[in-house]
Formats: C-alpha cells, sequence, structure tokens
C-alpha cells in the first residue's frame, strides 16, 4: 500500500487517529477529523518508537499493521494458541506483560500469541485451580485481574512458598540448596590480573560454592553445586534454573563477584526477583535482606543494598533464590579479602546463617551476627546420630 502521509486526508486517516487517541498518543482536539496533521504525525512517530517500528511518521504496511493489532483490548475476544496463523494484538502484550509480572516465562512481550504464551498461562491456570487449556476467556481473566488487585507478592505460588515455609519449622536438615557458582568453563567471568597472578571470578566463585557446600552439609542440608570447577561448556541461566527446579530445591543460591571500571567500586550486593511495578518474590526478597544483612555484619564489606532484578535466573526458579554478588574484584580493597580463604569462610557463615533465619518464623527471629554456625553443626551432629 501507498503509506498514508501528513497532509493526506479521508477514512483512513479518521481511523488512525482513533487508534492513537485510544492509546492516548493523541488528544483529539477534533475528534472526527480527516486531516494527517503535525499533531497526528507526531502520534505516529511515538507510536512507532514505542513498537520499534523505523520512525519515520507515516503509515506504511507495517505500521497500519500494528495499528490494526494495538485496537484490541484485553478481554474483548478470546485469546488461544492458533495456528499456522497466531493472534497478535494489544491485547497479548497485556496478557504477556500480566504474566510476566507475575513470574510466568512468556519470552518477550512481543503481542504475539506463540505457544509459549499459552504454555506460561497454562501452568497460571494450574496454580490457581482452573484448567490448564491455554486459552484464555472470561473465567482466566477474572482470576488475573482478581490476582491483579489483591497480590502484590507475585505467583501464587510464591504466596503458598511463604506459606510452606512457615509451617515447616525451622531445622535445615533434609533441606535441598542448590548453589550457582557463576560462569565456568569458557566463560571466566571477571578477570584482574595482579603481578604474576590472574584471578577469575569463575574459579573463586567456585572455591566460595565449594566451602558453603562443606558448610551447609554439616548441618545436614542436602546440597547441589550448578557446575564443576572446570565445567567445560558454559551452562546457560535458564537451565541452571531448570536444574534447581528438577530437583525440587528449597533454596537457590547463585554466587558472583563484581567488577567495574572504576577500582574505587567496592561492595556487596544481593538481588531477588522482581519488576519495576514493584511485583516481588516475597520469600526471595526476605532471603536477600537476611543474606545481605548477614554478610555486611560479618564481614564489613561495603553495604550496596539488595535489589529486585528481573533475570532469568531469579525468574524462571520456583524456589526462593537470590543472587549474590560479594564484593568488587576491581576493587583493590575488596580483592584482598576475596582472594584470602579466612575471608570467604567468613561469607560463607553470613550466607548460613541466613539460610537458617529464613526458616525461623519472623516473631523468633534473631539479631543479625548472632547465630554461632559452628554451633548449628554441633546441634545437627547430634540429631543424625539417631540415623
Ligand atoms: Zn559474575
Amino acid at each position: 500500500m501507498r503509506p498514508i502521509r501528513p497532509g493526506d486526508r479521508g477514512p483512513a486517516v479518521t481511523e488512525i487517529r482513533r487508534v492513537l487517541a485510544g492509546l492516548d498518543l493523541l488528544v483529539p482536539s477534533a475528534p472526527d477529523s480527516d486531516e494527517f496533521d503535525a499533531h497526528t504525525e507526531r502520534a505516529v512517530r511515538a507510536f512507532q518508537q514505542s513498537r520499534g517500528l523505523s520512525v519515520d511518521g507515516r503509515v506504511g504496511t507495517e505500521t497500519w499493521r500494528a495499528l490494526d493489532a494495538a485496537r484490541w483490548r484485553l478481554g474483548a475476544r478470546t485469546l488461544y494458541h492458533s495456528v499456522p496463523e497466531p493472534l497478535t494484538g494489544e491485547d497479548i502484550r497485556s496478557l504477556q506483560e500480566r504474566l510476566l509480572e507475575m513470574g510466568y516465562d512468556v519470552g518477550r512481550a512481543d503481542a504475539i500469541y506463540g505457544v509459549r504464551t499459552a504454555r506460561a498461562l497454562a501452568q497460571f491456570q494450574r496454580e490457581v485451580g482452573l484448567i490448564p487449556d491455554g486459552t484464555c476467556g472470561p473465567h482466566t481473566l477474572n482470576s488475573l485481574r482478581r490476582l491483579g488487585r489483591k497480590v502484590v507478592g507475585g505467583r501464587p505460588q510464591w504466596l503458598r512458598e511463604s506459606d510452606a515455609i512457615r509451617q515447616s519449622g525451622p531445622t535445615l536438615v533434609g533441606r535441598t540448596v542448590v548453589i550457582d557458582p557463576g560462569h565456568g568453563g569458557s566463560d571466566p567471568g571477571m578477570t584482574v590480573p595482579e603481578g604474576d597472578l590472574c584471578w577469575t571470578e569463575a574459579d573463586l566463585v567456585h572455591d566460595l560454592a565449594s566451602r558453603l557446600e562443606g558448610r551447609l552439609a554439616a548441618a545436614g542440608v542436602r546440597v547441589q553445586l550448578t557446575r564443576g570447577p572446570a565445567q567445560r561448556d558454559h551452562l546457560p541461566d535458564v537451565d541452571r534454573a531448570d536444574l534447581a527446579n528438577s530437583l525440587g530445591a528449597d533454596v537457590f543460591i547463585s554466587l558472583h563477584f563484581d567488577g567495574h571500571a572504576n577500582p574505587a567500586a567496592e561492595g556487596v550486593a544481593t538481588y531477588h526477583y522482581g519488576t519495576d511495578n514493584g511485583v516481588t518474590s516475597a520469600t526471595g526478597e526476605r532471603l536477600a535482606g537476611l543474606v545481605q544483612r548477614e554478610i555486611v555484619a560479618r564481614t564489613g564489606l561495603r553495604d550496596c543494598r539488595s535489589h529486585a532484578k528481573a533475570w532469568d535466573l531469579l525468574r524462571l526458579t520456583r524456589m526462593p533464590a537470590v543472587r549474590v554478588e560479594v564484593g568488587y574484584l576491581t576493587s583493590p580493597t575488596d580483592r584482598a579479602r576475596l582472594v584470602d580463604p579466612r575471608f570467604r569462610d567468613r561469607v560463607v557463615e553470613a550466607i548460613v546463617a541466613a539460610v537458617q533465619r529464613m526458616y525461623y518464623p519472623i516473631e523468633r527471629d534473631v539479631p543479625t551476627g548472632s547465630i554461632d554456625v559452628s554451633q548449628l553443626r554441633a546441634v545437627v551432629a547430634a540429631g543424625t546420630v539417631v540415623d
């Protein structure tokens, strides 16, 4: 088709202006105007920008198709996975964004109802007790809307998680913890030469993970690492999350060191799942806060606080999951400590104390830095004699 451009008049222009006004991109001074004026052009450009189209202020085939898809509002029709020609539209984008916010894996919110979206919706349906057919009709939409108002904690599964943790008691014995040393194999992570040495993040975090494994195992925890010391191929985050899910892990801890061009950047930060809109995994957030506070209290690393991130690793894991950036390998101050095995042991004690505190009921929680991790071992050792 010949692009509709500034200066054009006609019913097609009226239609374009109507869709743009519906998207709040155009304030309709004259609602029924059929003139492609400067305001319309500006709105078309904004629309193109927001949809990742080439921004030329004209409505060609591609922009027309995107405008057409933009007409649909969630709830106006039933959504399902149709082959070979999938449904597309703004309503699908809204649905995908809602599912993403709640932690379901729809991939990118691309406004196309593909197999991944159908699968994510089916998972949501299963978790709220609906028939998991991957079709978004009025019942499913009602559940989505009801949860949308009530649930700030993200997926229904996360709310059940908090309950399960509260009811499972304080013991660590028999729990499964997956420890994920970041990077590995062909991906060394952060590398910092120093004299004849070259420190690599992958090696150091693997050592840290092994120490943590030892401590947790001594407390009766089943521990699994996501990779060996020299795993040949780099394991993508999606596979690391899959591994933890398939083991039915209770806790997932990913270990990294940070790095920055500025050597003055230093400190520890902990991340849990969450989005910009304030949707967050409540249990992940609690674990991140505990890990962060215990490490700061026990090591004196600068407190760069805990933060919400929508990274695959945190989004796809179905248990409280955190990623800890334990100091900057590029900071001479942090590095001197991180390369010291005794310092790494203190980090490990802090993480064990945090995991233990997560299982204490909030009203019985103890002050940061007060758990004696070696004591924990003694108590458990006494308990395991029964076996
Ligand atoms: Zn890293």
